[in-house]
């Protein structure tokens, strides 16, 4: 058993878009404002954070997150690492200060150190972030009991982990996923994908391609995420029964 928090499901920009006046920016329907994607996932009495982007700290003080085992990333962008600074509350919550464990790749990790250079520059000072990173690869690996198995997808050249964790599996910012890796995610009780908006992208999955990685992989149920104000606005989105879009603060037993 499993609970999936949606902390936020819109894509880089968010929705509403600054200074945009479209309908679903302008939407009073709180399902239709969307901060940057990442998800809280919690199991066996760990919680995990997937992605701390800028959106990170008004997240977690919604949903009175007040515990973090880890935090996975899934790739370098700063939709997904920039509010990592504010894991401080985290750390100095602790006594002895104690930093949340970061995974990511190397090419993730390394992109952590040039974000936040000043917390690696040994110029330290009372209440300066602290960082606590692993690196990681496709290889399975453990948080405290919690198996958690990456799976490679490409976002256009650039690798971007997902994480599936017993019978959930988060993939976002992918736009092609090979033959063995999506092998990684049949038989998922709950699949959440990332599916940006009608038309085709570059470097995500619109909501044809998104449709069609499900029906390949078979989940019990989708969620999409990482969602453009361009999909239009949630109520009138149609889907199969077993999809749906997510939403911020949508909560899901696993
Ligand atoms: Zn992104
Ligand atoms: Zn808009
Ligand atoms: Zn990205």
């Amino acid at each position: 058993m499993a609970e999936l928090i949606f902390l936020g499901t819109g894509t880089s920009q968010g929705v509403p878009v600054i200074g945009c006046g479209c309908a679903v920016c302008t939407s009073n329907d709180l399902r239709d404002q969307r901060t940057r994607s990442s998800v809280l996932v919690r199991t066996d009495g760990v919680s995990l954070l997937i992605d701390g982007g800028p959106d990170m700290r008004q997240q977690l003080l919604r949903e009175r997150i007040s515990k973090l085992d880890a935090v996975l990333l899934t790739h370098e962008h700063m939709d997904h690492i920039s509010g990592l600074d504010d894991l401080r509350a985290f750390t100095f919550a602790q006594d002895p200060p104690k930093a949340v464990p970061i995974y990511g790749t190397a090419g993730t990790l390394e992109a952590v150190r040039r974000v936040f250079a000043y917390a690696f520059s040994g110029n330290g000072y009372p209440g300066m972030p602290k960082f606590d990173l692993y690196e990681i690869d496709k290889d399975p690996f453990m948080v405290k009991s919690v198996r958690i198995q990456p799976v490679e997808v490409m976002h256009m050249r650039m690798p971007v982990l997902g994480f599936r964790i017993g019978g959930l599996a988060y993939i976002t910012d992918a736009k092609t996923i090979a033959p063995e890796e999506r092998d990684k995610l049949r038989d998922c009780d709950v699949l959440v994908l990332n599916a940006l908006r009608m038309e085709p992208h570059i470097s995500h999955l619109n909501l044809d391609e998104a449709l069609a990685v499900i029906e390949d992989l078979r989940p019990g149920r989708a969620y999409l995420t990482h969602i453009s104000h361009y999909m239009g606005k949630h109520a009138d989105v149609k889907l199969p029964p077993h999809v749906q879009l997510g939403f911020d603060g949508l909560r899901v037993e696993v």
